[in-house]
């Protein structure tokens, strides 16, 4: 059974059927899954979720698929950790983690969006999946076309972190590296998907994918006990995860979920690519694209797709938006290695030396719940640290050797950078 009525353009709101389509032929707005809540209120409780298995299609009412999952049935459900030990450094009083660094199966939230588009492209009868990809999206789209049968095509900006890269093509689908950044590489995946059918996730079936995201949100009010968080920080890209995150805890509060919406939502970008940031704190609701120079390469969309939607969503919420240097990314991997054994992706840096900013700032208040969304995972950006985190001491392998390194420093370091 389906909950979907079919799509609507959040513009004008004309209708359209279930069908692999992505802007409004009247107005150019992009279109949105439209649900028919009455029925989903009907039928959705608390109690039945959590009788449910634990990945994110416990929700499925929720997720826009008619028939059963196709692709990815354990994505979802990572853990909400309480940051115990950040909160002291900090100084604020409950602190959480959203860690996608562990979903399954490629090790970011994009197996969230991915899972539901493949499943969708499988239901449309599609042959082959394809995608403009940061990084991430490429590793998740290889990854379950393979576990699915489906072949694959995956485009990429040429300078993209080995791991990512590496992590690609080994499932055995088609790369292609593309002189230009991402913005060009999208533009040319516009071009090809018009012309050879496929489906582009992120692309002609963009309005299904990112519903994907909103499973993030729903986790997070389910497992803070049926409750939205005061304040979230979140990293935008091309400002998608963002949007529907807000969606995601408004939908909870519709249906009842949820007791109260008062979350306040804060968008996260590095300064070498924060046009939306920068629009936010201009207080213009124009986005003005710019050339990305970060080492979130994750995060690096000069002209976010969903750029105004995100920045309606931080007006919306009284939240806000910040940007942080590349300098302040490293030192907040290493913190939030440091304090919580969590290795997160250049992104994860973004979002946490953001949420430190706002603390600081006053923005966010030391005394209320505060959720830092991990997106992404440290072992494919592995890059972004070399030379800043020391080097193990090398010694043979005979005791006097150990001992002598204990009598010179009393205690055994790492070598500092
Ligand atoms: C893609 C990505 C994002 C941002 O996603 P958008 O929905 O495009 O804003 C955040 N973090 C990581 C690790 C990503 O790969
Ligand atoms: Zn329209």
């Amino acid at each position: 059974m389906s909950y979907v009525k079919g799509l609507k353009c959040r513009e004008c709101g004309k209708e359209y059927p279930k069908e692999a389509l992505h802007v409004c032929e009247y107005c150019f707005g992009p279109l949105e899954v439209n649900y028919d809540y009455e029925k989903i209120k009907k039928s959705l409780t608390r109690d039945i979720i959590s009788k449910r298995p634990p990945n994110m299609w416990r929700y499925k009412e929720l997720l826009p698929i008619d028939g059963e999952p196709k692709v990815g049935l354990d994505v979802g459900f990572t853990p909400l950790v309480r940051a115990k030990n950040l909160e002291k450094v900090l100084g604020v009083q409950e602190l959480y983690l959203k860690n996608d660094a562990v979903n399954y199966p490629t090790l970011s939230f994009k197996d969230r969006v991915v899972a539901v588009a493949i499943s969708k492209a499988i239901e449309f009868d599609f042959k082959i999946v394809a995608c403009a990809s940061t990084g991430n999206l490429a590793n998740s789209v290889a990854a379950n076309a393979a576990a699915c049968g489906m072949e694959s095509y995956v485009f990429i900006p040429h300078d993209l972190e080995q791991t990512k890269v590496m992590g690609t093509l080994v499932y055995g689908t088609n790369v292609i590296a593309i002189k230009g950044n991402y913005d060009e590489v999208n533009r040319l995946c516009s071009e090809i998907a018009g012309k050879y059918g496929w489906a582009f996730v992120n692309i002609n079936i963009r309005p299904y994918y990112a519903e994907g995201s909103k499973a993030f949100g729903y986790e997070i009010a389910e497992q803070l006990g049926w409750k939205l968080p005061k304040h979230i920080v979140v990293p935008m890209a091309g400002g998608s995860l963002i949007t529907k995150i807000w969606k995601s805890f408004k939908e909870f509060h519709k249906l009842g979920l949820v007791d109260s919406l008062n979350t306040k939502v804060y968008g996260a970008q590095a300064t070498g690519c924060s046009p939306i940031t920068t629009a936010v704190k201009e207080g213009t609701e124009l986005i003005k694209p710019v050339k990305p120079k970060t080492i979130a390469k994750s995060l690096a969309i000069g002209n976010p797709a969903d750029g105004f939607y995100s920045a309606k969503v931080m007006r919306e919420s009284n939240g806000w938006g910040e940007d942080v240097s590349d300098e302040e990314i490293i030192d907040a991997m290493k913190l939030l290695a440091e304090t919580e054994g969590i290795f997160a992706e250049t992104a994860g840096g973004v979002t946490l030396a953001v949420a430190k900013k706002l603390i600081e700032q006053g923005r966010i208040p030391k005394d209320e719940s505060i959720v830092v969304s991990i997106t992404g995972n440290g072992l494919k950006t592995q890059e972004a640290l070399v030379g800043r985190i020391g080097a193990p001491r090398t010694i043979n392998a005979r005791l006097a050797e150990f001992d002598e390194l204990v009598a010179k420093e009393g205690k055994v370091y790492a070598v500092k950078a």
